[in-house]
């Protein structure tokens, strides 16, 4: 990236829209915006554009999302996944391959296309605060070290899951859940293409994965609800698999328990969140970057057009199913699993299998069609959840 882009002058000029967070969420924005011809600037707190190397699984509908950034960051194509809980077992073999993308590809595919739309990209500069300046918002900044303040007449919040932005704006902060994940080589007996997951309710009201990156290494992990307990899962669980950790990583990914209203105006200026910093996140599985894209997209037409907007009616929609579903899961029993997988037929798997976990309304709707007990054993979930609560 030219060097004069690292190190712009701060300052702000009229109208334009300050982007804090230069990770998927906030580049996706900054491209959106930027290319309805208003003037932005991503403000990013890391020296760089070029984060550490992570593995992420996304469906097909990234693909659709980002074209050839898209193409940019797969690394490998997931078939089949293979479900795992109490000794039994079920196959969905995807009609639409799931992707494996390489998060160092993708941002700075992202950066380059955000940057041809127009917006401007600072690095090093560590967003402080904001309040209202009569004309907007002042943005309080640090940049390499010094303190600058700069104008705009929005702010997008794409600074993750501890959005100093929404603390600043005054949103209520999101919950957030550990998930812990260990880089391993890949079992002799794991096919590359398939993806296996363990329910082990008796570790984790969610779920165990391990999604290859390739033939030789893959990402296993887990979603818990408490730091130091989730990691000491982890490593039960690959030392009973004979599994060596040859990386850790890990970090709180925020819980979506009900849609975050995505804007606020504050004096004669306007504040926004997207990404991690507005939990959109599907519950059910923890994904937040095919979410976090549609999230960026609504905001961004938003900004440009005002009114409602379409995206972020389906984004709501989209992630209230996630919730019902996670609601339904949350306080499945060992039994329950069990009684899950058993249920799984042939024709849900074959729906499973189709349609993919980014249409979740069709998907349900499908799949209890196909096997109307499954509505039984998500209300005795529910109900569970509500007994234990009460
Ligand atoms: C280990 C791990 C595995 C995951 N696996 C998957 C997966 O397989 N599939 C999937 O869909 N999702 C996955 N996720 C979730 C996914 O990575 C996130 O939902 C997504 O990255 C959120 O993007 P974002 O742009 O909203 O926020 P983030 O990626 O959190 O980016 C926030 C950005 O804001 C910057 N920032 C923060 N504060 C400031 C500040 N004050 N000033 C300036 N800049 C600031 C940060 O440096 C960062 O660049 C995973 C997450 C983790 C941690």
């Amino acid at each position: 990236m030219p060097s004069t882009e690292e190190r712009p002058r701060l300052g702000g000029e009229s109208g334009e829209v300050v982007v804090v967070g230069g990770s998927a969420a906030g580049l996706y924005t900054a491209a959106t915006v930027a290319s309805g011809g208003r003037k932005v600037r991503v403000l990013e707190s890391r020296p760089d554009f070029e984060p550490a190397s992570r593995s992420l699984i996304v469906t097909d509908q990234f693909r659709t999302q980002l074209g050839t950034a898209a193409s940019e960051s797969i690394v490998n194509e997931i078939r089949r996944f293979e479900l795992f809980t109490d000794g039994r077992s079920a196959q969905v073999v995807l009609a639409r391959p799931d992707l494996i993308i390489e998060r160092s590809r993708l941002i700075p595919a992202l950066a380059r296309s955000a940057q041809r739309a127009g917006a401007k990209l600072s690095f090093a500069t560590r967003f402080l605060g904001l309040a209202p300046n009569g004309r907007g918002l002042r943005v309080e900044v640090d940049s390499a070290g010094q303190r600058e303040e700069l104008h705009a007449d929005s702010v997008v919040g794409a600074d993750g899951a501890s959005s100093r932005v929404a603390r600043s704006a005054g949103w209520p902060p999101v919950e957030t859940v550990p998930l812990v994940q260990a880089i391993v080589r890949l079992p002799k007996d794991h096919p590359p293409d398939t993806t296996r997951v363990w329910f082990v309710p008796d570790d984790t009201p969610y779920f165990y994965w391990l999604i290859p990156e390739s033939s030789e290494r893959g990402a296993l992990g887990i979603i818990g609800e408490e730091g130091r307990d989730t990691k000491k899962c982890l490593s039960r669980f690959l030392e009973k698999r004979q599994m060596e950790p040859l990386e850790w990583q890990g970090a709180r990914i925020p819980v979506y328990r009900g849609w975050v209203p995505v804007r606020r105006r504050i004096g004669n200026g306007e504040v926004y969140l997207v990404g991690d910093a507005a939990a959109q996140v599907k519950v059910s599985t923890v994904g937040g970057i095919v979410t976090g894209l549609r999230g960026a997209l609504g905001v961004g037409q938003s900004i440009l057009r005002g009114g409602r907007n379409k995206e972020l009616t389906a984004l709501r929609r989209e992630l209230a199913t996630h919730w019902l579903i996670r609601r339904a899961l949350h306080h499945f029993q060992q039994k329950d699993y069990s009684q899950l997988v058993d249920l799984l037929n042939v024709s849900t798997r074959e729906s499973l299998g189709a349609i993919n976990r980014d249409e979740s309304t069709r998907l349900l709707w499908n799949v209890v069609c196909r096997q109307p007990r499954l509505v039984l054993l998500g209300l005795r979930g529910l109900l569970m959840g509500r007994s234990l609560k009460d």
